[in-house]
């Protein structure tokens, strides 16, 4: 039924006319497709000889309209594009580009008018000419075997919760291939396991029916009621800082509750140390821009030929080796962005569960000052992570029914958050050089550059918490102008040392941070690797597997020091747990994260 709407209505007009989104009585189409379609007046019928109930049909026009509605917006690049056909489609001019931009809907991308210029001119080839639409480009697509129940009502279907891990789907199904009377129709029962992953009690939802090899397919949508996290009142937050190599330095604070007169830094920072990942970044971004370079080299080479000539067809095979070569490093370059910040959210929102922080406090990215001359953030991890971050943990905390509030960055790592005036920053705690590193102020405070800065937003938030108002491009928290709050760190209280007990043996360790962690301590002479090495390049010989791949730095191969070393693979055979974070395949050895406590942290 659903195959016999589309093939009545595959006409250019009739997909315009849904497209346009207004029916015929002047009023709009409304977002159910079997509703838009019967008020187009474009209904299934069933065969003659089969009953079927007015749900059914239903069924069937929702999944028409919805093949339908999908072939819009097809259609408006294929109209674009042949409206503005160019002379040689393989290679269009600048000018045939911005005119095909111009009338191409927003947020076409290259590879859908790449695959759309090739079906056409592949068509132009069948058929010697052009084609008037898309209706005549292509056929009419067919419907995905499917039963979505959801376009019926209760008097076709009706979805029933056994009990935790049991569904009942009841639903009414013909018991002969031709039903030809209401007879014919009886409820069947489909009972469903529900998988482990899904939580105690979620509403479920009304599912669609696939036919399958073995059986019947039931994809069960569920939904969970999502409760906006509460903005004030929070004791214990964790301040977030975004760093240069180290994307996120994080710390615990407390406050009691009585508007942030005392606030209380607790524990050692929280690093999530991305440096490996962006070196690779690096790697990736020159590899791409030399890819770009010989791009452009070979399309003057092929722009210069006389028109008339016959193209090269190995040069047009390189160029378009080199292109696919292209979109794969951008490929690589998206899916390591998305997988570092993941990671990163992921880690930090672990910490605030495990912590029962019921907040995270990080820097607003709008206000986030633009180091103009500074190549180190253009170098290393660029903005854009920062912003996938930014969403991947809001999205992970709502879940986790953890608050994320931003607020403002200004200031943060240029005052001490223990007395607010204007610190100075040094190389090391024992190295008082003009630096970056570290933090020193005239109170006293000695800490590292981000840790200081994490404790400052940190306070920034507690102690603003009535300023706090809902951000509604994100559905957390947003604070827009701050006072801040000194904080300083939490000193356990000593034992009162009670009159005639024995004296301790060793002497106390003194905890406060005036020096260089021990293992720290570095000889002067310690210079930070670059953050790549300057390496020849240099051919690699025939017989090595590099020569088929390519350049290998210069020097000599392990193999050729020791003739039959096995040299070991980095590439980990299963998730790692790196220094007890478990970061998944691929990351173990380029990020260094402080590791999540696996038993919840006691409640100081
Ligand atoms: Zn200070």
């Amino acid at each position: 039924m659903a195959d016999q709407v589309i093939a009545q209505r595959w006409t250019d007009a009739c997909l315009a006319q849904l497209a346009g989104g207004v029916g015929p009585d002047g009023r709009v189409l409304p977002g159910k497709g079997w509703v838009a379609l019967r008020r187009l007046g474009w209904g299934a019928v069933a065969p003659v000889g089969v009953v079927v109930s007015d749900r059914v049909r239903r069924v069937a026009e929702e999944e028409a309209a919805r093949a339908l509605r999908l072939s819009t917006s097809r259609r408006l690049v294929v109209v674009a594009l042949l409206s503005t056909w160019p002379r040689n489609p393989a290679q269009r001019t600048d000018q045939e580009w911005s005119t095909l931009r111009r009338s191409l809907p927003d947020g076409v991308d290259s590879a859908t008018i790449r695959n759309r210029t090739r079906q056409i001119t592949a068509w132009v080839t069948r058929c010697d000419r052009l084609p008037v639409d898309m209706c005549e480009l292509e056929a009419a697509p067919g419907v995905a075997r499917q039963v979505s129940l959801a376009a019926a009502d209760r008097q076709l279907v009706r979805v029933q919760r056994v009990d935790d891990r049991m569904v009942r789907v009841w639903v009414q199904l013909p018991v002969c291939p031709l039903p030809g009377s209401y007879a014919d129709w009886v409820w069947h029962a489909l009972t469903v396991r529900v998988p482990a992953t899904m939580p105690g009690t979620p509403t479920v939802c009304t599912p669609t029916l696939r036919p399958a090899v073995d059986g019947v397919r039931v994809d069960l949508p569920w939904r969970v009621d999502h409760i906006p996290s509460t903005l004030m009142g929070h004791t214990r937050a964790v301040g977030a800082d975004w760093g240069v190599n180290t994307l996120l330095t994080g710390t615990f604070a407390d406050s009691d509750g009585s508007g942030g007169s005392s606030l209380r830094a607790m524990g050692g920072p929280l690093r999530f140390d991305a440096t490996g990942v962006s070196s690779k970044f690096v790697r990736l971004r020159r590899h791409r821009e030399q890819l770009n370079t010989k791009i452009d080299h070979l399309t003057r080479l092929v722009q210069g030929r006389p028109a008339a000539a016959v193209p090269d067809p190995a040069l047009l095979t390189k160029l378009m080796r080199l292109r696919t070569e292209h979109e794969t490093v951008c490929a690589r370059i998206r899916h390591l962005n998305r997988a570092l910040a993941w990671s990163a959210a992921r880690w930090l929102v672990d910490h605030a569960t495990t912590a029962d922080a019921t907040v995270i406090y990080l820097e607003d990215l709008t206000t986030l000052e633009a180091r103009s001359g500074s190549r180190s953030l253009n170098r290393r991890l660029s903005g854009a992570v920062r912003g996938q971050v930014s969403t991947a943990v809001h999205h992970l905390a709502t879940k986790a029914g953890v608050a994320v509030v931003r607020v403002p960055a200004r200031g943060t790592s240029s005052c001490c958050p223990r007395c607010g005036a204007t610190v100075r920053h040094v190389k090391a705690p024992d190295r008082l050089v003009a630096g970056y590193r570290w933090t020193t102020c005239g109170c006293g405070l000695s800490a590292d550059r981000d840790h200081a800065a994490a404790q400052r937003i940190a306070a920034r938030g507690l102690a603003n918490q009535t300023r706090t108002r809902r951000d509604p491009t994100t559905g957390g928290g947003i604070i827009r102008t701050a006072i801040d709050a000194p904080i300083h760190p939490h000193r356990p209280r000593r034992r009162k040392k009670t009159p005639g007990a024995a004296a301790p043996s060793r002497p106390r360790r003194d905890r406060r941070k005036n020096g260089p962690t021990r293992q720290q301590v570095r000889p002067a002479t310690f210079r930070c690797s670059p953050l790549l090495p300057s390496r020849r390049q240099t051919p690699a010989p025939a017989d090595s597997p590099q020569a088929v791949t390519g350049k290998r730095p210069a020097g000599r191969l392990p193999q050729e020091t020791h003739p039959g070393l096995q040299v070991p693979t980095t590439i980990p055979t299963r998730p790692h747990r790196v220094r007890g974070a478990l970061l998944g395949h691929g990351f173990h050895h380029l990020v260094h994260a402080t590791p999540v406590p696996t038993a919840k942290r006691p409640n100081r």
